[in-house]
């Protein structure tokens, strides 16, 4: 089986956030989710979803984060 390819809209602004890695040719595709794809940095090993998902999904993210940050606030 051959391994999954990264599409060209995702490794276009993909950007590991731990060594600074923006060479798509390093990256490979970990797994498969329904909305989006973890990735891995060759050069660090690190994983993490893709900036052009995070874009997509970033409102539920901020909105998990402003719940947390209310209750948090609370105590
Ligand atoms: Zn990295």
């Amino acid at each position: 089986m051959f391994m999954q390819a990264l599409s060209k809209e995702i490794t276009e602004d993909i950007r590991c956030c731990v060594c600074g890695n923006t060479n798509p040719n390093k990256f490979k595709l970990i797994y498969r989710r329904e909305n989006f794809d973890v990735t891995e940095c060759n050069n660090c090993g690190f994983y993490f979803i893709p900036p052009y998902y995070r874009k997509k999904i970033e409102y539920q993210q901020y909105k998990n984060e402003a719940v947390t940050q209310a209750i948090t606030l609370r105590k």
